[in-house]
């Protein structure tokens, strides 16, 4: 097959679909893969090293379009490349249709077949093709939150893990999933003093088995998130009600119960956010400040880390890439259930309800 990997065009987005090692992976295996000119630059990966593993590099992202049987992107299309995609031709990347109704159109009408990673599913739940961002958005949660904690940046000048003889930032963790998790072991890590709040008393169970000492967990109850607000230091925000919007855990009125230079990181910003307060920002300006409460709401946290990023999501999505190049997408879904719940979009018609509904399509 022959497979594309376009330069992403979208705002400030550095990360690539693919690594010079998902490359030399594919064509080991006798397909053909071109990646547009810079298309690595801005994850660490120069053309030459995509060469070197066996990828042949092309000028333009035309050019990428018209020859590549698959596209490999990281975002969804943006307008000036739809009218780029081919009819047949595999689109593999995120999508988010059902926020993006112009892009579902688009899409539509261009023919081909859009197989979204955010919708890849395995059999017993869990979406695999998100995990890597959730990762990366988990530890760089407590890292931002450990900067801005700086009385410079706006906070309350508390290092996280203190020194002997003083005390180690409290850090709360609403929702202990992935991004909790992660938020979690590099909080506990720095030896700060962190408590993760969820409803799901497996999973506190599980993380009492795994985390260190210095990590507790709670029920999240509007009764211990009065309490534990009063004198947390850094608030991390990790919600997720699937296919819902998060629900506000942290009110307007609780923000003067904090102390002053309290930092909230709301990472579930992109689902509305479980501090009723955040609103999404950039990593050009991140943070404001409510009621002497800084908050730092960025809506897409792995773009900053480019280079961590693009491996991780190529580490997650190669595997489901290779059979589709080696079967192509009909074979590869009816054998394999995740990359079945994966196509959104075929050849003109919403193949997924959620999308179908969303926008009140046949389905
Ligand atoms: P997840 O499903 O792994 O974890 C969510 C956790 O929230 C679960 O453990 C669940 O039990 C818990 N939960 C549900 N209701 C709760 C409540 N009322 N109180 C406390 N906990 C509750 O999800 P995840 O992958 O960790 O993602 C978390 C959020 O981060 C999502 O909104 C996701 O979209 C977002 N995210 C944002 C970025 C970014 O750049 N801002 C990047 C990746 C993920």
């Amino acid at each position: 097959m022959i497979i594309g990997i376009p330069k992403e065009i979208k705002n400030n987005e550095n990360r690539v679909a693919l690594t010079p090692a998902g490359a030399q992976e594919l064509v080991k295996r006798g397909h053909t893969v071109y990646v547009q000119h810079t298309a690595g630059d801005g994850s660490g990966f120069p053309d030459h090293v995509y060469e070197e593993a066996g990828a042949k590099i092309l000028p333009t992202i035309e050019e990428t379009y018209r020859i590549a049987d698959m596209i490999m992107k990281v975002k969804e299309p943006i307008e000036p490349e739809y009218d780029l995609v081919r009819e047949d031709q595999l689109l593999f990347t995120y999508f988010h249709f059902a926020s993006h109704e112009p892009l579902t159109n688009a899409m539509i009408k261009s023919k081909s077949v859009c197989l979204a990673y955010e919708t890849v599913e395995k059999p017993g739940g869990g979406l695999p093709l998100l995990v890597p961002m959730s990762e990366v958005a988990g530890r760089m949660a407590t890292q931002k939150g450990a900067n801005y904690l700086e009385k410079p940046l706006g906070g309350k000048g508390i290092l996280m893990g203190g020194v002997p003889g003083t005390l180690p930032a409290k850090v709360l963790i609403l929702g202990g999933g992935i991004v909790g998790t992660q938020a979690a072991w590099m909080a506990a890590g720095m030896k700060a003093d962190v408590t993760i709040l969820d409803v799901s008393l497996p999973r506190m169970r599980y993380l009492s088995d795994v985390m260190p000492a210095n990590v507790k967990t709670r029920m999240s109850n509007e009764y211990n998130i009065r309490e534990l607000i009063k004198t947390a230091d850094l608030i991390i925000g990790a919600v997720l009600i699937p296919g819902a919007k998060a629900p506000h855990l942290i009110t307007r009125d609780m923000l003067k119960e904090m102390q002053p230079g309290t930092v909230l990181v709301d990472v579930a910003v992109d689902q509305g956010g479980c501090i009723e307060t955040c609103k999404p920002t950039t990593h050009q300006d991140p943070t404001f400040t409510i009621d002497g409460v800084l908050h730092y709401c960025v809506a897409n946290m792995p773009g900053a880390v480019p280079y961590t990023s693009t491996i991780a999501l190529t580490n997650a999505t190669l595997p489901y890439a290779i059979q589709l190049a080696d079967k192509g997408w009909k074979k590869a879904s009816k054998e394999n259930v995740e990359l079945a719940t994966g196509l959104n979009v075929i050849k003109g018609d919403v193949v997924y309800k959620a999308v179908a509904d969303a926008f009140d399509l046949p389905f």
